[in-house]
């Protein structure tokens, strides 16, 4: 029994599924999870000792890739000086500060320790800002497990959603309103028909995989929160510091009203932050009456880790990144053309995903129509040859700063192996 499969089975008895996340089973893609010992740079080790080239990168926060020399120094400094707390450090106002300077609407922050708490605050801000109760996300968007965001879409084109998960509320998942992506319409007539509180998007959405809003769609989506006084917030939790230095708004040219980030603001530890205008920010506690706390808010070793990350990310590595990622999808296209297997791979820089689709996929019902078989196969033979990908067709690759022209190389011969094992 390998190492990994013994770790498993004893998970098995004392962790819901084996894992303290639902997508790290590796059931969509049906094989048992993989034990990770260790990670360097773009690789990293099971606990068998196998080698991959990993594109998951922690789900997006590790953009210099593991263990980088930087971030482990700072952590370990940190560490040595005091590792919480709950009051005051110098590391938190420099950290404000650079990611105020970064992205221009985000003129004060409030930090967190998860993307979805950062969510959760930033709906109770919104809601205490407008007076108003009603949510509007899209559907196959993810914002963090927020109960009122675990809601699916009914019938219809702009529903008042339903419980997408036991343990849910009617009342929580009545007051979001959910509508399919990039659909022009169907935003007009949410946004008129209900009183809305906040309009809530990924600006590229990447947890259906990544499909990139149609030219206009995010424009549309300001015009129609303020003329209707509703706030624009964007869940910038993978986006941030990734699609540009500035985030998506800074790629697209559309200033939200409140900016949610995650991942590569913890660089690799557990921390997230909201972030807004000045009069926006100010209601939150204890500057205004909007209450949020956290006891490991603003953590010293998550923010050392996020300062030395922000560090490395200057013009140069946006340049690096972008580069990555056009060679792995031009490398993926050319393998599963060599083997005559239809994709539609889907990218901005810092993201793809590889549809096993003929056609593009503009929204939830596309992805969720791709050949999830396939793909699950697929990445079981990747997996086979030392490269970990994502296991779930709805999600995103994450190429980072520590990814080579080996890297890409490595990766397109396994995939293109792993094509024609589809085909046989
Ligand atoms: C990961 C993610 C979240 C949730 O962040 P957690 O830290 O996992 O709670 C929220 N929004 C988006 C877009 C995400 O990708």
């Amino acid at each position: 029994m390998s190492r990994s499969s013994d770790l498993y089975h004893r998970a098995l008895e004392l962790l819901p599924g084996g894992v303290n996340s639902p997508v790290r089973a590796m059931r969509s893609i049906g094989r048992d999870p993989i034990f990770v010992a260790s990670g360097s740079g773009s690789r990293i080790r099971d606990v068998d000792g196998n080698e991959y080239v990993d594109w998951v990168s922690s789900w997006g926060p590790l953009i210099l890739g593991h263990a980088h020399p930087a971030v482990i120094d700072a952590v370990t400094e940190a560490a040595r000086r005091g590792t919480s707390f709950g009051a005051p450090t110098e590391g938190e106002v420099e950290l404000a500060a650079d990611i105020v300077r970064r992205i221009p609407s985000v003129e004060m922050v409030r930090m967190v320790s998860s993307g979805t708490e950062a969510t959760m605050s930033a709906i109770r801000l919104a809601r205490a800002a407008t007076g108003r109760e009603l949510l509007l996300k899209f559907a196959g968007a993810y914002h963090g497990h927020v109960d009122g965001l675990l809601a699916q879409a009914g019938s219809g084109l702009a529903t008042q959603g339903i419980p997408a998960s036991p343990g849910v509320t009617a009342a929580a998942a009545a007051s979001t309103v959910i509508v399919p992506w990039g659909d022009f319409e169907a935003i007009v007539h949410a946004t008129e028909r209900h009183q809305l509180a906040a309009i809530l998007v990924e600006p590229v959405p990447a947890n259906m995989g990544v499909v990139p809003a149609p030219p206009g769609f995010l424009s549309l989506l300001q015009e129609c929160a303020s003329q209707t006084g509703a706030l624009l917030i964007f869940d910038e939790v993978i986006t941030g510091f990734r699609v540009s230095p500035g985030g998506a708004q800074e790629r697209y040219g559309v200033q939200p009203d409140l900016t949610i980030l995650g991942k590569i603001v913890g660089g690799g530890l557990p921390a997230a932050a909201y972030g807004g205008s000045r009069e926006l920010m100010e209601r939150v506690a204890p500057a205004g009456d909007v209450y949020q706390a956290g006891t490991l808010s603003g953590n010293p070793l998550a923010v050392a880790a996020a300062l030395a990350t922000l560090a490395q990310l200057e013009p140069a590595a946006y340049e690096q990144l972008t580069q990555t990622t056009r060679l792995l999808v031009s490398g993926l296209l050319d393998a599963a053309a060599s083997a005559a297997v239809a994709i539609t791979v889907q990218s901005v820089p810092g993201l793809l995903t590889p549809f096993f689709s003929e056609n593009p996929v503009r929204d939830y019902e596309g992805a969720a129509a791709c050949d999830l078989d396939r793909y699950g196969a697929w990445c079981r033979a990747l997996l086979a040859r030392g490269v970990y990908p994502p296991a779930s067709q709805f999600e995103a690759w994450f190429p980072s700063l520590a990814h080579t022209q080996d890297d890409v190389e490595h990766t397109v011969n396994a995939a293109r192996e792993a094509f024609e094992e589809l085909g046989r």
